[in-house]
């Protein structure tokens, strides 16, 4: 077995333990694989242990990685920020965009949307903890984004992203994450009809679950620790 398919084999049981724990269904967490900055052969050792959603965060390099995967029937979901230059790459060729974080992005990605493609999903990025610089919409701003995004025909709003600031406290893990499960609450109860909420990554997956994810992206434990990026 390669350690890519090991690690999916030690992530897949983390995901069904914490499912057991929090009294749901392991068919309710959809698991992405986080390939950005590993190459294309990861990937596709990836998908023959059985991935076949990925993310990726930056939008040249997964377009240039997607190349030579063409082969095989995978998802792909854009997770880094999106500027307004690199909206038509996205539209193109991704499934799913989860940074969406102003209503001027959702527009473009709406008006570039290949029409021999399904609409693109997207997630709202919420800056739920109120991390200092970081993209996402306040909470208090999200339904209000959510209205207008619902609107566009050519998108398919699916729901919330957060990357809260790591905290080791599984317990404060789990208090973040509820709030960003209150807000999915909140939107739903609004009317909106969302089926994701993309919470938790490598070192906090089992306190999303906890607190509600449908979604959990994982990097680091599939493919190993990435070299600092180089800007
Ligand atoms: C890199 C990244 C991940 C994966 O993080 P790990 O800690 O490596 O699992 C998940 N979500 C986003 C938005 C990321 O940028």
């Amino acid at each position: 077995m390669t350690t890519i398919a090991a690690n999916l084999q030690t992530v897949r049981s983390r995901i069904s333990t914490a499912c057991t724990a929090a009294g749901r269904d392991v068919t309710e967490v959809t698991l992405l694989a986080v390939s950005k900055t590993f190459p294309a052969d990861a990937v596709r050792a990836a998908h023959a242990a059985g991935a076949t959603e990925f993310g990726e965060n930056y939008i040249q390099e997964a377009v240039e990685k997607q190349a030579l995967l063409t082969d095989l029937p995978l998802t792909w979901h854009c997770i880094g920020p999106i500027q307004s230059n690199k909206t038509r790459l996205v539209a193109e060729h991704f499934a799913w965009a989860q940074s969406v974080d102003r209503l001027k992005i959702a527009q473009r990605l709406n008006e570039q949307r290949p029409a021999d493609l399904p609409p693109l999903s997207v997630c709202i990025q919420v800056n739920i903890d109120g991390g200092p610089g970081k993209s996402g919409v306040l909470p208090q701003e999200a339904l209000a984004l959510a209205r207008e995004i619902a609107q566009l025909p050519r998108l398919h709003l699916r729901g919330l992203m957060t990357i809260p600031e790591p905290v080791a406290d599984f317990a404060a893990q789990v208090a973040v994450h509820r709030r960003a499960r209150a807000l999915f609450d909140q939107l739903r109860g609004a009317g909106l009809a969302l089926d994701t909420l993309s919470l938790g990554m490598s070192a906090d997956l089992e306190a999303a679950i906890q607190a509600g994810s449908t979604m959990v992206r994982v990097g680091t434990a599939i493919f190993g620790g990435r070299a600092a990026k180089v800007a």
